[in-house]
């Protein structure tokens, strides 16, 4: 339910607190509009402390927009206990892997949340730009898809495929071809038209 890079991040963070001696566990991640309603209520119409300034119907926090985490402390001494700053030590970790760290935050101070820093704090660029959570995920498999679809290039004779080699090997001799090693930028697209030139006998007429 949340976006890649974040998935990515999280487990990074969990990782690099365990080699600091610091236990982590990932919380909250993905919310529905009912859970983040829930949440507004608290502090409001039912018991306890405010801890969210966002409604559930106005996707004004990440978390429903699959953006942000929360962490919980997995040592034992309670999931919640800063007395010894423990939030703050993951959250400068958190910072330098490229998250934006709730604990930075003023109003309310949210040490336990983490999100992708590319949309500013508040939701509102996300909603300009994708309108709803479900149209910003379509998003993500978009990338995804163009991502496949790209084909892989070819930058020198050992990457080329076999069935290609002679071929190439035999352009770069004649001079056709230019940028063996770094630069030959050749798709398996353009291989296979250059092997089928080959094989009609183009390049050998032409010397
Ligand atoms: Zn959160």
């Amino acid at each position: 339910m949340c976006h890649p890079e974040l998935q990515q991040r999280a487990e990074k963070l969990v990782s690099t607190c365990r080699s600091k001696g610091l236990l982590i566990g990932i919380g909250e991640c993905f919310r529905t509009v009912e859970e983040q309603e829930k949440l507004y209520s608290k502090g409001r119409t039912t018991p306890g402390k405010i801890v969210t300034n966002a409604r559930g119907n106005s996707f004004g926090s990440h978390h429903q927009w699959g953006t942000a985490f929360d962490i919980y402390r997995n040592d034992g001494k309670g999931a919640y206990n800063d007395s010894d700053g423990f939030f703050k030590k993951v959250g400068q970790i958190g910072v330098q892997l490229g998250l934006e760290w709730g604990g930075n935050w003023t109003s309310p101070v949210d040490k336990p949340h983490f999100q992708l820093p590319y949309w500013g704090s508040d939701t509102k660029k996300l909603k300009n730009t994708y309108i709803t959570p479900d149209k910003f995920k379509q998003s993500w498999n978009d990338k995804d898809d163009k991502e496949k679809k790209m084909e892989k290039i070819y930058n020198s004779v050992s990457e080329v495929p076999q069935w290609g080699k002679d071929t190439i090997e035999k352009l770069l001799k004649k001079g056709y071809l230019k940028g063996e090693g770094a630069n030959l930028a050749l798709s398996e697209t353009a291989i296979k038209i250059l092997v089928i030139n080959d094989r009609a006998g183009l390049y050998d007429k032409i010397n």
